[in-house]
């Protein structure tokens, strides 16, 4: 096949890439299963089959957000790297063939000059020291390299020190943030974070469209997938919505500067800052549709990228911060509608209630992505249950070498 398989020197140990040994075709192959077993029942009540995964054609430094836990290490010095598959004991690495290449060298610095100038690392059994993680997240289309301290308290010692240091020894760095999380959890992130040097936010863009990143926002990690992965939402939203039954590429050549305004009316749930519903309205524009585009999250801090987002991309769009489960409820109770209804909920999926009010309002299509099969395959029950039918489903890998694997499924309503 001509797919050379990589070999990692922390493999058998390290908890992160527990695929790695296996040829990436094989890769797919077994994901493409793990779908059809789930869906393929679900697809084929209506004669549906399940497209080919889509696989990237380079399986490598795909991630864009890196990691690491600290903890002490001999002496004065801090260690750094990944947790051991199934515990937290951390093995070291120079570097990670996932990660985009200028992580690795960032976190591991973190430690050796958190080593250097004193800074204790965060001994997890006793709930003392200092610094916990850091997260690094790199541009995929933009130059920008944001880096998060992760401390058990407000400041660090020598702070001042510390990010004159790590500025000299990366350059790239284009913001430093520190993140205040003092309770004993394995959540990385606390709630209040504090910029120490640089930019406020960084940027990326997908798909044509720029976004603004916090450092505490939800932002896909492979970003070269999510194109993908939002292609595929774009095109189920858009596809057929005119009343030729034509997509809408193929039936915008057509359209008459006097035909009546041709809106659309769409809802993205679990919307993150906004990105899968920008990116859809950015190419509804181009084609001279008329989106009228709501989004919901429960995060107050990804509601506000996404009005920044909607804002420094030129598109109307209203964005809510509320539970989705309760806000579709106050929708349907209300009489609304939307054409389509995108949703793009957790690993846990969504919930009955927001599933019978989708159904309720969803006057054409509902789109939903997912990053767990299991979770959806239950869901789409529901929704099959409720007068909707499947029209396509695709998988996608974003996480290769793992066994992760997410899904956009198409439906529309019924009869
Ligand atoms: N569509 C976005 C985000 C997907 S991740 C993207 O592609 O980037 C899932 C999102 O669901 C997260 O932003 C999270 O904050 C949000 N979320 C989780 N539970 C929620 C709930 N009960 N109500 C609303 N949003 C929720």
């Amino acid at each position: 096949m001509g797919y050379k398989t990589p070999t990692c020197s922390i493999a058998r140990r390290c908890g992160g890439c527990e695929w790695l040994s296996v040829p990436y075709p094989i890769q797919l192959k077994r994901k493409q299963a793990q779908v059809e077993e789930l869906l393929a029942p679900l697809a084929s009540i209506n004669n549906v089959t399940i497209e080919p995964i889509r696989g990237m054609d380079e399986p490598l430094a795909y991630r864009h957000k890196a990691a690491t836990p600290f903890a002490p290490g001999k002496g004065r010095t801090v260690r750094s790297g990944f947790y051991a598959s199934g515990t937290h004991q951390i093995i070291a690495s120079k570097e990670c063939l996932v990660e985009d290449g200028r992580a690795r060298a960032i976190l591991n610095d973190v430690a050796y000059l958190a080593g250097q100038f004193n800074i204790h690392a965060y001994q997890e059994d006793r709930g003392k020291g200092a610094l916990r993680h850091a997260v690094v997240r790199c541009g995929y289309a933009t130059d920008d390299v944001m880096l998060v301290l992760v401390v058990n308290g407000q400041r660090l010692p020598h702070e001042q020190e510390f990010i004159a240091a790590l500025r000299k020894a990366h350059p790239e760095l284009t913001s430093i943030f520190l993140n205040v999380n003092q309770k004993r959890t394995n959540a990385i992130l606390g709630r209040e974070t504090r910029l120490l040097w640089g930019s406020t936010s960084m940027s990326d863009k997908l798909l044509n469209c720029t976004f603004e990143i916090g450092p505490t926002s939800f932002y896909q990690t492979n970003p070269q997938q999510t194109e993908a992965l939002y292609q595929l939402a774009i095109d189920g939203a858009l596809a057929g919505s005119k009343q030729t039954g034509a997509t809408l590429t193929e039936a915008s050549t057509q359209t008459d500067a006097s035909a009546p305004a041709n809106n659309l009316r769409i809802l993205d749930a679990y919307c993150g800052t906004g990105t899968i519903g920008l990116c859809l309205a950015h190419v509804a524009e181009a084609q001279g549709v008329n989106l009228l585009l709501t989004g919901v999250d429960q995060v107050e801090n990804n509601i506000q990228m996404a009005r920044r987002n909607a804002r420094n991309n030129k598109l109307e769009a209203e964005f809510i911060c509320d539970d989705a489960t309760r806000y579709m409820q106050a929708l349907a109770k209300d009489g609304q509608n939307f054409d389509v209804i995108i949703l793009d909920p957790p690993r846990a999926g969504s919930t009955p209630a927001f599933l019978k009010a989708t159904a309720q309002l969803a006057q054409k299509k509902i789109v939903y992505v997912s990053c767990n099969v299991v979770t959806q395959a239950r869901d789409l029950k529901v929704l099959l249950d409720s007068g909707f039918a499947i029209e396509r489903v695709t998988p996608v890998d974003m996480f290769p070498h793992t066994k992760h694997v997410e899904c956009v499924v198409v439906l529309s309503r019924a009869n």
